[in-house]
């Protein structure tokens, strides 16, 4: 979601503005725009639609050698030009570029052209323009200082000015940034995706802090501009593990991917002598884990959805019962924080705010917290200050496959953890290392499937909605298939427990709606199959996904996948999933890799 570059150094900086926005433009976007200074004025150009718009009628001669840009995802006033960032101020000396909300814009906004200001775009962020320029503290920093010091809300901002050419000022309360440090010029971003082509070596910054970038230095501070000194860390991805490569999408480049994100997340991890996990990150002695008495996972979208699947694995492993809740509504209910609930935040990006947020509200309510996190010193990892990273590599595509999978695999390693140190036999330990062992072989088996997956895409093209159906350890596969066929195809589709069919949406079973029935290969089975055939008695179109081949006689289209134990058939039996709404949106034509309205990482409220 939105994204913001800075440059300063000695080259041109608007090619290395656009290169760099082109590199966000993963995480959604609707509008962009760039302003350098140049000779003593600051000149911008802003374009509605893509980076390529902008680039399109960026003029030749841009000049400069600082510079900000942004890729806007609209939150206070329409997608146009005017609202696109970078904003600037009245004389046109101060441009800013800011990602989040700042919620108290109305009463500043109204009390500026009370004094007469007249302002130029709807959104909320230009207030921020006016404020810095308008302040009457000394310098730059402090300028910006004390316009934050009268905003309320969420932001991520960098700005440049024009009587000082060499400066660029970045700051953040809730929406990243990162400073990129180069030789002899450095670089601000608000992802690292931005900057893996100029330089690997970063410094994030933390809440609360400002920092003051020039081409040989940079320096960070808190609001109260006393020093914090920060050290650089080096970014293990590389511009190459961004790149599609052959493929049309990343969607589908990080599907066929999951093997080897698998392969990642368990190396170094399984422990076949005592039949455990080790997990370096999640700092727990056995004694605290013997006090746990509940698990609770927080996140949002598909991440909630593998919380969901994660909850179930862990209370089977671990016999500690285990729930999963949006962090969004967990982070505004005021929730109970119990010092003996140990609560797990789970993040690709580790920027989701509602899931920072509700971190933080468990950590300022004394409860214990870690984290499943894919970005390595992300604000959730940070946050946490422990948990475990996916390694899956950079996801690129805003729709989740190989992190929503690489999640569950890193939850069965946290249950098998906690479960080897309560009750698991080291026999069901064994049982379970073998069974991960093995998931990277089965995954490249299950995506033999596609080309089935594809025709059935084909086949069930005019079909108008779609439930996906699954109980227990099949649930939460599908909410995540229905919530994958809804984001990148748009075709309607909800899950519901089997069980649940017969308590009302049954009534929308028809010929012209299809049905996604799933079959874990556990002892609900002959459950599953009479929910089955419920829906078929109602002349729905059943497609199975499961192992058992008589499956293939009694649906109207079986998908077979290999079988896993029950613990974690559900990440085998998401595979098709993924593939059928990757196949679905195809024939679609719709944009695969940024659905309409959607962001990556979602960074506001
Ligand atoms: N709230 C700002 C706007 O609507 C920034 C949105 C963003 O984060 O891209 O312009």
């Amino acid at each position: 979601m939105c994204g913001i570059v800075g440059y300063v150094g000695r080259r041109d900086a608007s090619p290395i503005l656009v290169e760099g926005l082109q590199r966000l433009e993963y995480r959604g976007y609707d509008s962009a725009g760039v302003a350098v200074v140049n000779d003593g004025s600051i000149r911008v150009h802003k374009a509605k639609g893509r980076v390529s718009d902008l680039l399109a009628g960026l003029p030749k001669r841009f000049g400069g050698t600082i510079g900000i840009g942004h890729t806007r995802w609209a939150t206070h006033g329409v997608p146009n030009e005017p609202n696109a960032h970078p904003h600037l101020d009245a004389e046109g000396r101060i441009a800013i570029v800011h990602n989040g909300i700042i919620e108290n814009f109305k009463e500043i906004r109204g009390k500026l052209q009370s004094e007469g200001v007249a302002f130029s775009s709807d959104t909320d962020s230009e207030v921020l323009a006016h404020l810095i320029s308008r302040s009457k503290a000394e310098g730059l920093v402090e300028k910006v200082r004390e316009a934050l010091l009268s905003v309320e809300g969420t932001y991520g901002i960098c700005v440049v000015d024009r009587d000082t050419p060499d400066t660029l000022v970045a700051a953040r309360n809730g929406s990243p940034i990162v400073i990129g440090i180069g030789e002899k010029e450095n670089f601000i971003a608000s992802d690292v995706a931005a900057l893996v082509r100029h330089t690997q070596q970063v410094v994030y910054l933390d809440d609360g802090e400002i920092a003051i970038v020039k081409a040989n230095e940079f320096q960070t501070l808190g609001l109260d501009l006393s020093e914090r000194t920060k050290r650089s860390q080096k970014v293990d991805w590389d511009v190459g593990t961004y790149d599609k490569g052959a493929h049309d999408h990343y969607l589908r480049k990080e599907i066929l991917e999951q093997p080897e994100a698998v392969t990642r997340a368990l190396s170094g991890r399984l422990d076949t002598r005592f039949s455990t996990s080790h997990l370096g990150g999640v700092e727990l002695d056995p004694k605290e884990i013997l006090r746990i008495k509940r698990i609770q996972v927080l996140a949002c979208g598909s991440g909630y959805y593998a919380g969901l699947a994660g909850a179930r694995l862990i209370e089977s492993l671990s016999r500690i019962p285990s729930s999963a809740e949006p962090a969004s509504e967990f982070r505004y209910r005021n929730p109970i924080v119990d010092p003996d609930t140990l609560y797990i935040a789970v993040s690709q990006s580790g920027e989701t705010l509602d899931t920072l947020r509700a971190v933080q509200e468990v950590k300022r309510k004394g409860g214990m917290v870690t984290g499943i996190v894919n970005v390595v010193g992300s604000s959730i990892a940070r946050e946490c200050g422990s948990g475990i990273y996916l390694h899956a590599g950079p996801e690129v595509s805003v729709a989740s496959t190989k992190a929503f999978t690489s999640t569950i695999v890193a939850f069965a390693l946290l249950g098998l953890h906690l479960g080897r140190v309560r009750d698991l036999s080291p026999s069901d330990g064994a049982r379970i290392i073998n069974a991960l062992s093995s998931l990277p072989d089965k995954i490249t088996e299950t995506l033999q499937t596609e080309e089935q997956v594809a025709d059935l895409a084909k086949k069930y093209l005019d079909s108008t909605s779609a439930f996906f159906i699954g109980r227990v350890n099949g649930f939460p596969i599908a909410c995540e298939g229905a919530q994958k066929l809804k984001e990148i195809s748009y075709v309607h589709a909800e899950a519901y427990p089997a069980s649940e069919l017969k308590h009302g949406p049954l009534a929308l079973v028809c010929p012209e709606f299809v049905s996604v029935v799933l079959f874990p290969n556990d002892d609900l089975y002959d459950k599953n199959v009479s929910a089955m055939e419920e829906i078929k008695a109602r002349n729905g179109p059943v497609i199975s996904v499961g192992h058992n081949p008589e499956l293939a006689a009694i649906s109207d289209d079986f998908v077979r996948v290999p079988s896993s134990e029950p613990e974690l058939d559900s990440i085998l039996i998401n595979i098709p999933l993924q593939l059928f709404a990757y196949h679905s949106a195809l024939i679609r034509g719709v944009d695969i890799d940024q659905p309409r309205n959607l962001a990556k990482s979602v960074t506001v409220e």
